[in-house]
């Protein structure tokens, strides 16, 4: 008999997270001050994180010990299974093996709360009362209110506006966990009142609502600012993903040719593919050199069409400087329906594997992207996020190449959340409402032209 589920027993739940920048063969760029052009120190970012956080983004330590109150909490979903897709297998008629690991079994749906857990618990250690941030589709949103919950912290989230109106049940779970939440450009800060005073019916993005929680983490001293995404603690975060696939797949007798992601800011995709890529780097070629693919959207593509440049983290340009590809920090992507994936800008860890050539980016349009969503739905019954979908569409194109190729490659790609709350979209989808957009050409040149200079 087959099987399908690899479960991990509790107790072999990883106890570290494993850190990337222990291995690579060159450090990625500093983060710059934007006023002096010279590496951010400690002291830069205190007004934002708390000093353990501050300590593991620039950390080079190989692994980073989970503290136990944070492993307590994700023990009420984590080790996530790995399936086996039997079924999506047998509906392709490819040889390939192709299992995904599933993260839409927390209690926000997703990937995020592997990070907003510790986020939240070393907030609460250093006395932080309140903390602000930022949501696209409202899965970060919903995983630091579900967080912020369990260690007493008081949640204020701006929430990128076209979600906000698309996703009412996202905001009511915000609600139901103890949060706020605002439609984000808002008249509660600098910023989001000077989008508003240039178009009143601005979609946002999460450049825009980054800007703004920034803004109230650093003009009041009793909150501090978490990212649900980009920052090397975060990717750090969700490594625990890729080193509990590892051990299921040992479990499973395979190991993986191929590891597929959806990339928005890196988050869910480092979480799987870093501590493979981790251990190809240790093993300087003696171990199996595995393709490692990126999925973005076609109407966002920061790593395909991106320039690799120094560039803000926000669109009021109030965060520090960092290297990675851009799409530029004032450019508004257009409103399709994967709002996790709408940021300008990639995780700097992410964009410098990628300059290393490590990871192959690829993007896709939203249209053929929920395709591959129903086409998984329908055989293995779970129904991704619109995110997720980018993944599964590249996990499709590798399991019908097999096809053509007479392979049975073993695939692995990261089922980072379900789409219960993203159901509209499915429907927009069926009536035939969704538009593949380019990116505009000429909003992004002028986007790009606004990139900071930075002396070499
Ligand atoms: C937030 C989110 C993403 C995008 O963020 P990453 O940091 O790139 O992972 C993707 N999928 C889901 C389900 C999300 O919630």
């Amino acid at each position: 008999m087959a099987t399908t589920k690899f479960l991990l027993p509790e107790d072999q739940m990883p106890k570290h997270w494993y850190n990337i920048a222990a291995d690579l063969p060159t450090p990625a760029a500093p983060v710059l001050h934007p006023g002096t052009m010279q590496p951010v120190g400690p002291d830069d970012l205190a007004p934002l994180f708390p000093m353990e956080l501050i300590g593991q983004e620039v950390s080079t330590e190989r692994e980073i010990a989970i503290p136990e109150p944070v492993r307590e909490v994700f023990r009420l979903w984590r080790p996530s299974p790995l399936v086996r897709a039997h079924r999506l297998e047998k509906l392709l008629g490819t040889p390939a093996k192709i299992y995904y690991k599933y993260e839409g079994v927390s209690p926000a749906g997703s990937h995020k709360p592997n990070t907003a857990v510790p986020q939240a618990w070393y907030n609460a250690q250093a006395g932080v009362k309140k903390l602000s941030t930022e949501t696209g589709a409202g899965q970060w949103g919903s995983s630091l209110a579900f967080a912020g919950a369990l260690f007493g912290l008081q949640v204020k989230v701006f929430q990128v506006r076209v979600s906000y109106d698309q996703k009412p049940y996202r905001r009511a779970l915000m609600e139901t966990y103890g949060a706020s939440c605002v439609a984000s450009p808002s008249n509660e800060t600098n910023a989001g009142r000077a989008i508003l005073a240039q178009r009143a019916d601005h979609p946002g993005s999460l450049g825009i609502a980054i800007s703004e929680a920034v803004e109230v983490a650093a003009t009041n001293d009793d909150t501090k600012y978490a990212l649900g995404s980009v920052l090397n603690h975060v990717l750090l975060h969700q490594t625990i993903i890729g080193q509990e696939a590892m051990l299921q797949l040992e479990m499973a007798g395979d190991d993986p040719d191929v590891i597929v992601g959806c990339t928005g800011g890196g988050s869910n995709f480092a979480g799987i593919a870093f501590p493979f890529i981790g251990q190809q780097l240790r093993g300087k070629g003696k171990t199996k050199q595995r393709r490692i693919v990126a999925v973005e959207p076609a109407a966002c593509p920061s790593l395909t069409r991106g320039r690799f440049a120094y560039d803000f983290g926000d669109t009021a340009h109030l965060t520090p400087l960092t290297k990675m590809h851009t799409l530029g920090s004032t450019f508004t992507p257009p409103g399709f329906h994967a709002g996790g994936l709408r940021y300008h800008g990639m995780a700097p860890m992410v964009s410098h594997l990628t300059d290393l050539g490590l990871i192959e980016p690829t993007a896709y349009h939203q249209n053929t992207c929920f395709e591959a969503g129903v086409l998984f739905a329908r055989a293995e019954g779970i129904v991704p996020a619109p995110e997720a979908n980018h993944a599964v569409k590249g996990a499709i194109v590798e399991a019908l190449r097999c096809k053509a190729e007479g392979k049975s490659d073993v695939i692995l790609f990261n089922l980072c959340g379900h789409g219960h709350f993203d159901m509209s979209a499915y429907t927009a989808y069926f009536s035939g409402k969704l538009v593949d957009q380019n990116y505009d050409e000429a909003e992004l040149a002028m986007a790009l032209s606004g990139l900071p200079s930075v002396p070499a």
